[in-house]
C-alpha cells in the first residue's frame, strides 16, 4: 500500500470533519479487531496539537478511530519543551505526514489573555499566569494588526503557534518542500462543528 500524500490525509480530515459536523459519524478504527491488531504499534498518519477544552475532542470532530491520530493538547494550545518534543516525535519517529493544529471558537484560555490586557491587567496568579503569558503575545500582536475581535485573536493565537513550530523545529520546512509533510492551522467552530484553515503549508 502505497503511503497516503500529505493532501490526501487533509482532504480525507475535512471529509470526516463534514461528517461529524452533519452528526454522520462513521465511528472507524474502533472495535475490538482492530484495538488488538493495533497491538504492535502505532503508525498514524498525521498529528493533532490542540486546545484541552472538553468541547473540542480531536477524534470526534474528524470521526477518527484508534491509532489514527497522535494527539497533544494543552489549554490555548501552547509551545513548551514538551510539546516541541512531542510533535518532533510524531513527525520524525512515527512518521506523521500532516501536522495540524487546531484553536477554536470561545476558547477560555484566549479570553482571560484579552481580560488582562484590555480590562483590570490584573495578573494571573498560579500556574495559569504561564498560559495567560504565552496566548497574549498572539494577543498583543493581533491588536497591533487591529484586530480585535476574540474570534480574531483566535485565529491569530492558530497563527501564531504554526509559525512558532516553523521556527523552532528543525527541517519542518525541507519537509514541505519535498512534500512530505503538511500543516494545516485550523479554526474550529462550537455552534457549526464545522473546522477551516486558518493558515495552510504544504497542502491546500
Ligand atoms: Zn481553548
Amino acid at each position: 500500500m502505497s503511503k497516503e500524500t500529505p493532501q490526501q490525509i487533509w482532504e480525507n480530515l475535512i471529509a470526516g470533519n463534514r461528517r461529524y459536523a452533519a452528526d454522520e459519524s462513521n465511528y472507524p478504527n474502533s472495535d475490538i479487531a482492530h484495538r488488538v491488531q493495533l497491538l504492535s504499534g502505532q503508525s498514524p498518519k498525521m498529528v493533532i496539537f490542540g486546545c484541552g477544552d472538553a468541547r473540542v475532542p480531536s477524534e470526534f470532530v474528524f470521526d477518527l478511530g484508534l491509532g489514527d491520530a497522535f494527539i497533544v493538547r494543552n489549554a490555548g494550545h501552547v509551545i513548551d519543551a514538551t510539546v516541541l518534543a512531542s510533535i518532533q516525535f510524531a513527525i520524525d519517529d512515527l512518521g506523521c505526514n500532516l501536522l495540524v493544529v487546531m484553536g477554536h471558537q470561545n476558547c477560555g484560555a484566549v479570553k482571560a489573555a484579552l481580560g488582562f490586557l484590555e480590562k483590570d491587567s490584573t495578573i494571573p496568579t498560579g500556574l495559569q499566569r504561564t498560559i495567560v503569558e504565552k496566548v497574549s503575545m498572539a494577543a498583543v500582536a493581533a491588536r497591533a494588526e487591529g484586530l480585535e475581535r476574540q474570534s480574531d485573536v483566535e485565529r491569530r493565537n492558530i497563527e501564531d503557534t504554526v509559525d512558532q513550530f516553523m521556527e523552532r523545529i528543525p527541517h519542518l520546512l525541507e519537509k514541505i518542500e519535498d512534500g512530505s509533510l503538511g500543516i494545516a492551522g485550523i479554526y474550529y467552530s462550537l455552534d457549526s462543528g464545522l473546522v477551516d484553515p486558518v493558515i495552510l503549508h504544504g497542502v491546500s
